[in-house]
């Protein structure tokens, strides 16, 4: 069919440079690697939203709406939160349109089957680019002790590790299979940490 002179008169779509692609960022480490003052400082700097999901639940149990109460139990124990529930929160908070130019994942997936919901979510949105910080357990423990957070008791600490080898590790080789991870030193300070994620994110775009 021919167009219209009304349709040839629209303007332009704007076709953005490859350069301005979104940044679909999922960052993983275990509790205690650093992981949410990277993701608070990367998302500042570029200009995405952080989408964190142990912030969501927190806030969700501090403010005791139905969705805190359903898993503040959970929380306290340091166990995890069900997948199905957790695909239905990123999947709304995903469809927000201040995602549009990217987001950066922090804490989610943490599961094969929410890595997997995950790629069903970003299908027509571009590529994800995920880095994993690696810290040796030993200094885990001792920056988890120091921090203080409710669910940073001793004996939590030591479930949330185990569930992050048991049920997160397996989603970093869900990924490097794919050939779509890096896997970054993270005991070095947070300074050099973040420059070496922001040369692996310059890397993988
Ligand atoms: P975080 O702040 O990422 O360490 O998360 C704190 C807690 O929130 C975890 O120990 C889990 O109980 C819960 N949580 C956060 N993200 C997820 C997720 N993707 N799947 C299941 N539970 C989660």
């Amino acid at each position: 069919m021919f167009q219209s002179s009304a349709s040839l008169s629209r303007p332009l779509p704007i076709v953005p440079a490859a350069d301005d692609a979104p940044l679909n960022i999922v960052l993983f480490g275990p509790p205690g690697a650093g992981k949410g003052t990277q993701a608070d400082r990367f998302s500042a700097r570029h200009g995405i939203p952080k989408i964190s999901t142990g912030e969501i639940l927190r806030k969700a149990v501090d403010e005791g709406t139905g969705l805190g109460a359903a898993v503040a139990d959970t929380l306290r124990r340091g166990a995890l939160v069900d997948d199905g529930l957790m695909n239905r929160i990123v999947r709304a908070r995903l469809e927000r349109p201040d995602t549009a130019g990217g987001f950066l994942l922090d804490g989610f997936p943490r599961t094969v089957p929410q890595a997997r919901a995950l790629d069903a979510m970003m299908e027509e949105r571009g590529g994800l680019i995920v880095i994993a910080l690696h810290v040796m357990a030993d200094v885990l423990v001792d920056r988890l002790a120091a921090r203080g957070r409710s669910d940073d008791k001793q004996s939590v600490i030591r479930e949330r590790l185990r569930i992050y080898a048991r049920e997160t590790e397996p989603v970093i080789d869900y990924y490097t299979k794919r050939g779509l991870i890096t896997v970054l030193d993270g005991h070095y300070s947070p300074d050099v940490v973040f420059q070496s994620i922001e040369a692996a994110v310059a890397r993988a775009k």
